[in-house]
């Protein structure tokens, strides 16, 4: 194959790529839209249109009000012509997720269900799985694949899990977990899964890190649209910047690591475990999580303000933390611009999109990315 004709397959492919979500970002359009749109010639559009159809994932919808002339032609995406499940597997936890091709949540379930390194417990991931889909009323000719997002660093092949300390795992096949579920199954970081949800149809976000406050922290970092990995495939730990020395001990076992500081569980710890119990009782006035919300967010605010000056982006707040975003970003930005060197605002900081399940989102989200790019 010459170099030509290589470079003239990857523009009809992109032509391809870009015509299904130009109609996918639309209730119904036209050809003459279409091609408008994404400047491409009507003979392109039509034969895209036109492969799309015989694919089963753009349908002719009747016919726009004529403006003199001939009526055009509707076209309209069909959402639900195949999906991808999500699946998140925490310490105690399962979140499972199903999307349909435009990005849309289709339907979730979570349950508590306490990770063991047992085969009792992967088998019963096959009939929460099968049960999960089978109830959404989808075949499974539809499914394109399940997502599975880990709290640990996946290896490039996606075949081991090199570390948990979360799971309590190192140099794991992904394949012992994976082995009863019935569909083609891709693994990513919770952190960077969550972090590709927030990103997914924002073609405008760019250089972007995300920071999760979850029972654990983590984050990501997005350079131009693509995840940067760092050479280990640890970049965006940063649960473990150190944020005092010999600080408090980190489950890591290290001392005074980002994670003792700014993880959920520094807020929840004081209210049997439960988040919503720490945000109502802190919107009542609550003196005493009054004063633990204080020290908190003067522990993130440094936090955020070292993400900014290293990286010099958004800084979009995830995990259980960043789903109260609305009711302390006015604090916290007042914070950051107080301590910050260069810029008196803190408009850089973002809340998020996924208040729940943001990395079986990001998770499934990868599948249906996947099935895109080999249209
Ligand atoms: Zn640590």
């Amino acid at each position: 194959m010459t170099e030509n004709h290589v470079n003239n397959m990857g523009v009809k492919k992109t032509n391809k790529i870009n015509t299904m979500r130009a109609i996918f970002a639309s209730e119904r359009i036209s050809q003459r839209e279409l091609a408008d749109k994404l400047r491409l010639s009507w003979p392109t559009v039509l034969q895209n249109v036109k492969e799309l159809q015989a694919q089963g994932l753009v349908e002719e919808v009747g016919e726009f009000e004529s403006t003199g002339g001939r009526k055009a032609r509707a076209f309209a995406s069909i959402r639900d012509a195949r999906l991808a499940v999500g699946l998140s597997v925490t310490q105690n936890h399962i979140g499972i997720v199903l999307v349909d091709l435009s990005g849309e949540l289709v339907r979730y379930v979570r349950e508590k269900k306490v990770f063991s390194y047992q085969d009792s417990y992967f088998e019963s991931l096959k009939p929460l799985v099968t049960d999960f889909v089978a109830k959404a009323g989808y075949p499974d000719e539809k499914i394109l694949g399940a997502g599975i997002s880990l709290p640990g660093i996946v290896e490039e092949s996606g075949q081991t899990l090199a570390h948990s300390h979360v799971l309590g795992l190192h140099n794991v096949p992904t394949d012992t977990i994976s082995r009863h579920i019935p569909y083609p199954c891709q693994f990513i970081n919770d952190a960077n899964a969550a972090g590709l949800a927030e990103l997914w149809g924002k073609p405008q976000r760019r250089n972007t890190v995300y920071l999760s406050l979850s029972n654990s922290v983590g984050g990501a970092i997005f350079h131009g649209r693509a995840i940067y990995m760092g050479d280990n495939r640890r970049a965006g730990e940063f649960g473990h910047n150190t944020l005092v020395p010999d600080g408090k001990p980190c489950y890591c076992g290290k001392q005074g690591c980002v994670d003792a500081y700014c993880s959920s569980n520094v807020l929840s710890s004081h209210t049997d475990g439960n988040i919503a119990l720490f945000f109502e009782g802190l919107s009542n006035g609550d003196a005493a999580l009054r004063s633990i919300w204080d020290e908190y967010l003067g522990w993130l605010a440094i936090a955020v303000n070292n993400l900014r000056m290293s990286f010099d982006c958004d800084v979009i707040i995830g995990g259980y933390v960043g789903g109260y975003f609305d009711a302390f970003s006015g604090e916290l930005r007042a914070r950051l611009e107080a301590r910050n060197t260069f810029e008196p605002d803190a408009s850089y900081l973002k809340g998020c999109r996924y208040k729940l399940e943001a990395a079986a989102m990001g998770a499934a989200l990868g599948q249906i990315e996947a099935f895109i790019q080999q249209l």
